[in-house]
């Protein structure tokens, strides 16, 4: 039977839960110990997939076409497992299946009730996980803070799973913030204390506290919080703020959570081998000389609207023993006269994803940009439709060239929608989502970047490049590198005339890992380092 770790959050958001359950995630594994992981959303959404990046950050799609939350991204390249749609559950999910069953007549004669009806919907969600996953251990993350109204069922659910399971198979663990205080130069930990009474009202004791901080924390602070939260002392693991994300492993390791956890569960495990991670980590530390890379998008504002895309560039600038310089360009400011200084130092242009009008045309100058200065451009579903645009207006000498989504009357929608989508007036989980097959044309560079003939890649789009303009835009040196095995669906574009312009019409940074780069990313990264631009010039050679 699977063993059930449920993690909590206390005193504020963001301190980086979802990385802490990751990385207990890669320390169970690194001892042959299987995991799966879930995240339970309190918000009513159904799923993230009709929230704007600036209210959720980026959607994060699994392969078999769930629209999640960010974490479940962090949860794949930390774990290395695909994950499915069971591994993001949100009330909007639960509730619409309580009351689906209500309509259907399943509980006849009786009133619904938050207990026990949600709350055992919610336990259906975590066994069947661990029944199809049969993981030794599920780890489960409760989003938000202990105390938001909306998150009380989830934690009535993780309290009830002790008695369903048995004490001996739940672990609770509290992921906390130490504030520092400037005046009295210390940390406090009295938050932490009421943020654990919170959970201990409602009937939850926490196994292990995991202390985030910015600053050292000392033995005393230990000590305080395990006396005043009722802890034993080594089940209280401080985590310091760290450069890079991926140290988080090696640091919950030394700390001794992953012992911690097998001599709790009494699990078989072997020890430890987080070779792998410590020679990622090392080579993150050491310098490197940076690829200058543009990143043009709508949200830049809020990173996060792009972490795989940032993660997966991460990984291949290692993987050349690179580093990276990203900068964040607003595509409305490129709409402007004179913009393209803010693309004159980069190596590299990506353009990724993204929905409505806002900032395309600046994107459309990226690609052009690009395409004039013979850039290196990656662009990534959005960006494939972008890149189509600007040729098909070099191609058929025309300003009109545009999408539907853009333009829904201009007279050449190089970029439409299907006939299916047409007829489509939802917009929840309506898109084109997950995996579907591409089939790669040979000598092309999509198919010398991946080394194989037939590739699995995810999707989130409604609209398809336009067949009608495949055969013009072929003429003027666009190469269709990527198809669907019908042929129908053009999945990869590519210049012929260029040295290195290639586009998607999924996403590939969605399965990109620390030591397995994507190989269009890595490939893009391959070409970018070696161009020289304003401020990437390599040094000189000493005159004798
Ligand atoms: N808005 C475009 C579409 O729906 C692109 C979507 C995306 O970039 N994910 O097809």
């Amino acid at each position: 039977m699977s063993k059930y770790i449920f993690v909590t959050g206390g005193v504020v958001s963001s301190v980086g839960k979802g990385i802490t359950v990751a990385s207990m995630g890669t320390i169970l594994k690194s001892r042959q110990v299987s995991v799966s992981v879930q995240k339970l959303d309190p918000y009513l959404n159904v799923d993230p997939g009709t929230m704007s990046p600036y209210q959720h950050g980026e959607v994060f799609v699994t392969q078999d076409g769930a629209e999640t939350d960010l974490d479940l991204g962090n949860y794949e390249r930390f774990i290395d497992v695909d994950f499915t749609a069971d591994s993001n559950v949100t009330s909007g999910q639960i509730y619409s299946a309580v009351i689906a069953k209500e309509r259907r007549g399943d509980f006849l004669g009786g009133t619904i009730q938050v207990v026990p009806h949600v709350t055992t919907e919610i336990k259906e969600r975590f066994k069947r996980l661990a029944q199809k996953s049969q993981a030794d251990v599920i780890l489960i993350e409760v989003g938000g803070t202990v105390g938001d109204i909306e998150g009380q069922p989830f934690l009535e659910a993780i309290r009830q799973m002790r008695n369903d399971v048995g004490r001996d198979n739940v672990l609770y663990v509290h992921v906390t913030l130490l504030p520092y205080l400037n005046s009295t130069q210390e940390l406090k930990t009295k938050p932490t204390q009421h943020s654990v009474n919170e959970l201990r009202r409602i009937g939850i004791q926490p196994d292990i506290i995991i202390c985030r901080s910015d600053y050292p924390v000392s033995e005393g602070i230990r000590d305080k919080i395990s006396l005043f939260c009722d802890v034993e002392r080594q089940a209280v693991i401080p985590l310091l703020t760290v450069p890079t994300i991926y140290e988080i492993p090696l640091i919950l390791e030394e700390a001794g959570l992953g012992q911690l956890i097998v001599d709790k569960f009494g699990l078989k495990a072997q020890e430890a081998d987080l070779t792998q991670w410590q020679e990622l980590v090392k080579s993150l530390k050491e310098p490197h000389e940076p690829v200058n890379i543009a990143l043009v998008g709508k949200y830049v504002e809020l990173n996060d609207a792009y972490f795989s895309v940032r993660e997966a560039l991460r990984h291949a600038v290692l993987y050349h023993d690179r580093d990276i310089n990203l900068f964040w360009v607003r595509s409305e400011d490129l709409e402007k006269d004179g913009s393209d200084v803010l693309l004159r130092s980069a190596q590299g242009i990506i353009v990724p994803g993204g929905f409505g009008i806002r900032g395309v045309e600046g994107m459309v100058k990226a690609a052009n940009y690009a395409r004039n200065n013979e850039i290196p451009y990656l662009g990534l579903c959005l960006g494939l439709q972008v890149m189509v645009i600007e040729f098909a207006r070099y191609a058929l000498n025309s300003s009109e060239p545009n999408s539907t989504e853009f333009d829904p009357g201009t007279p050449y929608p190089v970029i439409d929608l299907l006939p299916d989508q047409k007829e489509e007036t939802n917009k929840g989980g309506t898109m084109r989502l997950g995996n579907y097959p591409c089939q790669l044309l040979p000598d092309s560079r999509a198919v010398r970047a991946y080394g194989q003939s037939l590739v699995y890649e995810r999707h989130r789009h409604r609209f398809e490049f336009n067949n009608q303009f495949r055969a013009p835009l072929h003429e003027a040196g666009m190469i269709y590198s990527g198809l669907s095995p019908d042929s129908k669906l053009v999945e990869i574009c590519e210049l012929a005339n260029h040295p290195w312009m290639v586009s998607c019409q999924f996403h590939p940074e969605f399965g990109s890992r620390p030591n397995r780069p994507h190989p269009l990313f890595r490939d893009f990264i391959g070409v970018a380092k070696d161009v020289l631009r304003e401020g990437a010039q390599p040094p000189l050679p000493l005159s004798s």
